[in-house]
Formats: C-alpha cells, structure tokens, sequence
C-alpha cells in the first residue's frame, strides 16, 4: 500500500479541521518498521502500541518537519520521531489532552548528520571564546526543535560494556520541552498538586527536589570520579552529570527505553517518574 505523503494529509487535515478533523491514519507497514526499528516500541503492550499510533498521527498532523542542507523528511522519518517524542505521553489521558504538552512549537528540524552550532562563552578572566559544539539535538523554549537523523535512528541498540547504548534523542529533546513548560529547563517540570501525596505544588516540588538532588550529586560525583581517577564509568550518559536538566533528560531517555534497568540503578527515581508519567494510574 502507498500512502498519501502524510505533508499532503497535514495540509488537508488542517483545512477540514474545523468541520470533522479526521486524523490522518499512520499506514500498518509504516507503523511496523518503526516499532520494529526501535525495541523499546516493539516491546510495548499491543493496546499501548495502538494507543501510540493514534497519538503519533495526531501529533504528526500539528507539527511541521523541516529537513536541514537539502535532507527530505521521509514519512518515515517523521513516524518515527512522531512514536517516540509521543511514547512519554501515553498515559496523560485523551490525545488532544496528552499533546497540550507540546503545543508551544509547531516546528521540528531534521539534520542530515550531527550539526555543529557557534557557541560563545565567556571566562573568569572576562575572555570571550568562541566554538563550535557538535549537537544531536537541541530544543529551544517557545521554538523548534532540531534532531540529528542518524541519532534518532539509531535509538534503542543495545547497551554494550556494562553502560547505556544509544538511548533516544527525541526523548531526550522531548523531555526538555516538558521541563521548560513551567520556565527554563531546570530538571523540573510542572507537577500536580497532589503529585506523591503531597498537599499542595509547592510541597509537591520539595518531593520532587528531594528525590532528584541527591540522586543527581551521587551520579555527579560517579563522573567526576571516572573522568579523573579512572573509577567506573556509570550506566546511565555521563552527559547528564552537566547540569540537573540534563540529568532529567538523560534519566528519562533512559526510563524510556530500558525501564528495568533504570528502576535497578535509580531506585528513588523510578517511583517519582512512575507518577508523573502514569498519572491516571496512581492518582
Ligand atoms: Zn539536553
């Protein structure tokens, strides 16, 4: 079967929206290579797969995908960024409800290879320096969202030398995009009144930063130990010792894709992204 291009089913969704706003279906073979790409999709709960579908095409149907340098977005590039920027949203009720998530953008960058960005920083002694980062992804308050293809593809190998293979940075991106919807990317983001038990917001981050703090200085320190005594490198990316929004977003790729494990190494983590990524299930 060959589908209609899914810009083509965008660009019609959004002109009937207003009347019927069907939903543009993600064709059974699309959606099969890309859970099939991925383990952490193909492994999902067939009511969860179908319900990530749903939530896929909808989410499809309101982002606009840009390919950098001459790259074309394939629909099944698109797909597949589309499963896994929606897999955390899965248990945050109706589709429409779950995506408000994200509804601060609309754009999403696609880089045919790791892209390099300008950067400028300045020193203790006042130095401007200026230099290039290589970036897998990036995600801007307010603004788009920029993905290297071949680390989105690349998502979910397996783990390899006791630490953490490619993990997804869609996720990764994603997450940071959930963080700042209360303000820059800090490692927390809104939570409910009522979150683990709590009486109020202001109680519910205190639990929140209770967990997180100490969980992120250990794996700081873990780092810090590898990098310059040449301790054990940990399972989890060491990029996430950069800052507490980096360990957020790293911990959650990791939720994400070998949740088991997780649980193993982050045992006061687990339960408080249990809760906030299942929040009909624990109240
Ligand atoms: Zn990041």
């Amino acid at each position: 079967m060959s589908p209609a291009p899914l810009r083509f089913l965008n660009r019609l969704a959004r002109r009937v929206r207003a009347t019927v706003a069907p939903i543009p279906e993600i064709s059974a073979g699309l959606w099969l290579q890309t859970v099939q790409r991925h383990a952490f999709l193909g492994t999902l709960p067939l009511p969860d797969q179908s319900k990530l579908r749903a939530l896929s095409a909808l989410f499809l149907q309101h982002k606009e995908f840009t390919g950098a340098h001459g790259l074309q977005v394939t629909d099944a590039m698109a797909v597949s960024i589309a499963a896994q920027a929606c897999l955390p949203l899965l248990h945050w009720g109706a589709p429409g409800k779950a995506l408000a998530w994200y509804d601060d953008f609309v754009g999403i960058v696609v880089h045919p290879a790791e892209a390099l960005a300008r950067r400028k920083a300045v020193d203790a002694a006042g130095v401007v320096h200026h230099y290039n980062e290589v970036l897998l992804g990036e995600a801007m308050e307010h603004g788009p969202v920029m993905l290297s293809w071949p680390a989105v593809d690349s998502a979910g190998q397996p783990d390899h030398d006791g630490r953490m293979g490619a993990t997804s940075v869609v996720i990764h991106e994603f997450m940071h995009k959930i963080d700042m919807k209360n303000g820059p990317a800090d490692g927390c983001p809104p939570l409910p009144a009522g979150f683990m038990g709590t009486a109020s917001r202001r109680a519910a981050h205190a639990a929140w930063h209770a967990a997180w703090q100490p969980a992120y200085e250990q794996f700081r320190e873990q780092v810090i130990v590898a990098e310059r005594f040449g301790g054990a490198w940990p399972w989890l990316d060491a990029y996430g010792a950069t800052a507490p929004a980096e360990f957020f977003a790293v911990a959650c790729e990791a939720y994400f894709v070998n949740s088991p494990r997780f649980a193993q190494e982050f045992p006061t983590l687990a339960p408080v992204l249990e809760r906030f990524f299942r929040p009909a299930a624990t109240g």
